[in-house]
Order: structure tokens, then sequence, then C-alpha cells
């Protein structure tokens, strides 16, 4: 008979590259060491770009023998990216577990099927609150949102933590002690705030989907087959001009000036596809599309 008491407590995290797993699955490594468990850590990555797959397993108790968790065994999955949490769910324990994804959705290259202004690209098309109904316990977050409104995106990740925090048992001051060792000094405070604007959101309720949710995938539909007005904007300071959107660009529309900055040199091809913002590293793009009112 299984001792209830040996079986590892099974952490599986999952995003694209540049969205910060690997600092969240460090964050809860270090904390369950420094509880005195057993702690297993593995994990794939090496997508310096943004776009590609990225996901760590930490186990731990009181002893650990592999390092991977196995399918339907995971207590908590935790999704930075959408459809990344979607591709994991299997994993996640049907009648025990607990799903924790920010509903931000980052589409790879290869979903822009058409290279028209305005296109659909290919999508998980299930919706959170489907999602949610589906899992024992569920927080379908706006995490990428709340770590804007605090001033600063890359702490997404910080915020589901503080969902995670929720669903472990581990004291506050545990994970506020931790959480700075791992993120640039500059950040401590705006991390330490998205941690708790993360745990209270999740203590609010078992199974939750945000408000805001559906927001980028109903506008995003809406406007496929409309035309639309498209403005693309470089934040000049945040670029480090490594080229990735030039490159990646389907129409080919961007380059980097004499100062490396990436411009738009070609803004009547520019279909409005978001690749650039997507794979950007550095979150230095943002393309807005406006949908234009048909003529009365
Ligand atoms: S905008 Fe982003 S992806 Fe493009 S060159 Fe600058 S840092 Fe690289
Ligand atoms: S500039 Fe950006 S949004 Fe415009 S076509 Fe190129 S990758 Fe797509």
């Amino acid at each position: 008979m299984t001792n209830p008491v040996q079986v590892p407590t099974n952490v599986l995290i999952v995003g694209v590259g540049g969205q910060g797993v690997i600092m969240v699955s460090k964050v809860l490594a270090t904390l369950c060491q420094n509880h005195g468990y057993a702690v297993k850590q593995s994990e794939v990555h090496g997508m310096a770009k943004r776009g590609g797959a990225v996901f760590s397993h930490v186990r731990f108790g009181p002893q650990v023998w592999s390092p991977t968790i196995p399918e339907g065994e995971a207590d908590v999955l935790v999704a930075l990216e959408w459809a990344e949490g979607l591709r994991w769910l299997s994993f996640l324990k049907p009648d025990t577990g607990t799903f924790i994804a920010d509903c931000q959705r980052i589409v790879p290259p290869f979903a822009c099927r058409n290279r028209g202004r305005g296109a659909e690209a290919s999508y998980a098309p299930q919706t959170p609150e489907e999602i949610i109904q589906q899992v024992h316990a569920g927080y379908a977050m706006d995490a990428t949102t709340m770590a804007t409104n605090l001033g600063n995106l890359r702490a997404a990740n910080t915020v589901l933590l503080g969902a995670l925090s929720t669903a472990l048992d581990f004291a506050v001051d545990d994970w506020l002690a931790t959480i700075p060792q791992f993120v640039p000094p500059a950040s401590i405070d705006i991390n330490l705030a998205a941690f708790a604007a993360g745990r209270e959101w999740a203590l609010a309720g078992e199974k939750r989907v945000d408000a805001n949710a559906e927001g980028p995938h109903v506008s995003y539909t809406e406007i496929r087959h409309a035309q639309v007005d498209t403005v693309v904007e470089i934040v000049e300071e945040r670029c480090k001009g490594c080229d990735i959107c030039v490159k990646l660009c389907p129409e080919r529309c961007l380059r980097l000036n004499d100062s490396l900055v990436a411009e738009l040199v070609l803004p009547d091809l520019c279909t409005g596809c978001h690749m650039c913002e997507w794979l950007c590293p550095d979150f230095a793009i943002s393309v807005t599309n406006t949908p234009v009112p048909e003529p009365a």
C-alpha cells in the first residue's frame, strides 16, 4: 500500500520562451529545499526567442525518486500562456488538481495561416470558461494585465506565483523572502506587489475566470475579416537590436536602422499579424489593430 506521506507533490510549470517559467520553478524549488524537502526539478528550455515551448517539472516531498511528473499526476499545473496550459492539461490530476493559467495568448509563427490584414491565426478554440468548468479547481487569470497595471508586464509570472501560493502549504512570508533572490533588484517591489495581487485574486474563489479573459479572444476574432487600421509601435529604449522581428516578420516590413533599432519601413505591407510583438524578447513592440467602421 502506498504511504501517503511518501507521495511527492507535483507542480508542472509551462509557458513559452521569455515568460519566466524557469524563474517560477526556481522560486518553488528553493522554497521546498528551505523547508527540508527532497526536491527534483527538470526543465526543457533554451528557447531564447519568445514563442518556443518551455516547461519545468518540480517534485518535492520526503523522498522523490524521479524528476518527471507522469501524466495525470500533477497536483498543480501553472501555465504562463493559455494554449500551453491546454496542451499539458492531461498531466493534471483529474479529481484533485489545480489549474492556474494566464489567459495571455502567444501565437507561434507557424499558426499564421493567412497573410491578409487582420487575418485569423490558428489558436486553441476552447474558452477559459469551458476549461475552468472541466477541472477540479482552476484560475483563468489576466496576469499580464495585472502585472502591466503594476508597472512591469514581465511580473506576470510572479502574479501566477501568488496564485500558486494559495494551492501549496507554505507561509506567505517564506514566499516573500524567496522571490527577491530570483528577480532583478530594481524590480523586487513590483514583483512582491504582483505576488500579492495574484494571491489575493486566487483567494477570492476556487473556480475563477477573469472578466478580461475573453477580451483578446473575442476582439481578435471579430476583426479577422474586417478592415483594420494597424499601428506598430516600437519602444526604442527597449529594443536591443536582436533582429528577431526583422527576420520573422512574414511581410519583411521591418528592418534595423543605423542605430540598430527596429523600425517599420514598409507600413503598407504590414498585416497586423502581431508576430513581431509576440516574438520580441524585450517587449519592445506593440501592434494595435482597430476595426474600421463599415460605411453606413
Ligand atoms: S524590437 Fe525586439 S525583436 Fe525587434 S530587434 Fe528590437 S529587441 Fe529584437
Ligand atoms: S510588422 Fe509585425 S505586425 Fe506587421 S506584418 Fe510584420 S510581424 Fe506582422
